[in-house]
């Protein structure tokens, strides 16, 4: 038996959910100018993002509307399905209900767009005709690649060379929706020609693209910057997936106990918990949140909660966050989207004020959880999504130990159909499990600005 809740049109939400209104006082640390240390002002940000978006970034209103056009695209995919994995609970013999909130049924095929949407749309607003933005793995890229379409703009994709050579048909993907995708670092911008003189043959990474695209930003008047996560406007706009999926819940009856997710950035596990955490915020509910993020790439489970740059070339504001280290570099693992150095700073503050936990899985058995979870569910999950898999099944598994029925949710953050070559590499036994990358986390973290 499939069971699946869907949410009708009319039903999609009208409004965002902003927690930083709910967030305890005195927990958020404002973003640092690293010169003077003093907070930056929303004027810092104006060369790369249209005041419409800084506003939202600074925001403490509760709810921000969805403007019109924006569900209007959102419509082309959402609402997104709220599905029990009963055979899966089967499989497991646990007496745990598991529900995930599918957000691969988007055209980019993950959670991305639900943000790059309102993105493009508030910079055509402000009269920008070009959005400048990086992309590891190319779900990003993609997604905004759509955006722009959508609303007319053009986009300039700095792809992270590893990624450009490995995933050429995310490039084509970008390509048909009209972006121009170029492999990071390029000789275009000061920051790639600074990394190609060290290093010319650099595999690049997340970092030096955002300092890439950023730069171009900066120096372009009518190109503006976009960003596919960790700021708290990008995971505002993610919370219409939890806000439905909690009309969903009470459609089913049901309440989660336990809230899943992978974390890269932590824009789409933000996205489905945060209108849950806004209940255990208030007190009325007691709820358990677990953020999955990858052995190799340990951002919450093994970096240090301080003032860090988003950033490989330190152009960025300083934030306070989770971070292994500006300059660090992880193993080039298969979840290219948690390949981030930091954590979004909402997501930090919660961790630390013991709200929620991270947990961290190496590469084959999130594949092992994602073959299992295919095998039951049909669907072929992102790698990145198989850490949230992998933690679902481990509650359930505990369920099933200690004769407990509870309601575990998680976000199914995208597909895997971009990946296969991933799966390939597992199937024929070829898929290696990186080491915790100790010597270099300790080594990048001896680089971090000391500030606050
Ligand atoms: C980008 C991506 C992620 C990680 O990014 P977050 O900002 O942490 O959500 C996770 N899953 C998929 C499918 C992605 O494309």
């Amino acid at each position: 038996m499939t069971v699946k809740t869907l949410l009708s049109e009319d039903r999609l939400p009208t409004r965002w959910y902003n927690i930083v209104a709910d967030m305890p006082e005195g927990s958020l640390k404002p973003p640092l100018d690293p010169a003077t240390g003093e907070p930056v002002g929303p004027d810092a940000l104006a060369s790369i993002f249209p005041m419409s978006i800084i506003m939202q970034e600074v925001s403490g209103e509760r709810h921000i509307d969805i403007p019109d056009e924006v569900r209007e695209v959102y419509k082309l995919w959402r609402p997104t399905p709220l599905i029990r994995a009963m055979r899966l609970e089967k499989e497991l013999d646990t007496p745990a209900q598991i529900f995930f909130k599918y957000e691969g049924v988007s055209p980019a095929g993950s959670h991305k767009p639900n943000t790059s949407v309102p993105q493009a749309f508030y910079n055509r607003e402000a009269g920008i005709k070009r959005i400048a933005t990086e992309t590891g793995a190319g779900q990003w890229g993609s997604a905004m690649a759509l955006a722009t379409q959508m609303f007319g703009l053009e986009c300039t994709v700095y792809m992270v060379r590893i990624s450009y050579d490995q995933k050429p048909y995310r490039r084509s993907m970008m390509q048909v929706w009209g972006a121009d995708v170029l492999a990071s670092p390029t000789d275009r911008t000061n920051s790639g020609r600074a990394i190609l003189e060290q290093d010319p043959e650099s595999l690049g990474s997340l970092g030096i693209a955002i300092s890439e695209a950023s730069e171009d930003a900066a120096t372009h008047d009518d190109c503006n910057y976009s960003l596919g996560s960790v700021l708290n406007h990008v995971l505002m706009h993610q919370t219409v997936i939890g806000e439905e999926c909690r009309l969903q819940m009470e459609m089913a009856g049901v309440y989660p106990d336990v809230v899943i997710g992978c974390i890269g950035g932590g824009s789409n596990y933000a996205g489905l918990a945060f209108p849950f955490m806004r209940d255990k915020l208030a007190g009325s509910r007691e709820i358990e949140f677990i953020a999955a993020e990858p052995a190799a790439c340990p951002t919450v489970t093994k970096g240090s909660y301080t003032y860090d740059y988003g950033d490989t070339l330190c152009s960025t504001p300083l934030f306070m966050m989770h971070t292994l280290g500006h300059d660090f570099i992880p193993p080039g693992i298969h979840a290219g989207g948690l390949r981030y150095h930091a954590m979004a700073p909402l997501i930090s503050a919660l961790v630390d004020l013991g709200h929620m936990r991270a947990v961290a899985y190496g590469q084959t058995e999130i594949f092992d959880a994602g073959i299992m979870f295919a095998r039951a569910e049909g669907i072929i999950p992102a790698p990145e999504s198989c850490h949230a898999i992998k933690a679902a099944i481990d509650a359930a598994v505990e369920c099933r130990d200690r004769g407990e029925g509870k309601i575990i949710l998680f976000n199914l953050s995208g597909h895997g159909h971009f990946d296969m070559s991933a799966y390939d590499q597992y199937l024929s036994g070829n898929l290696s499990d990186y080491a915790y990358p100790e010597e270099k986390i300790k080594e990048s973290m001896s680089r971090i600005p000391k500030m606050g």
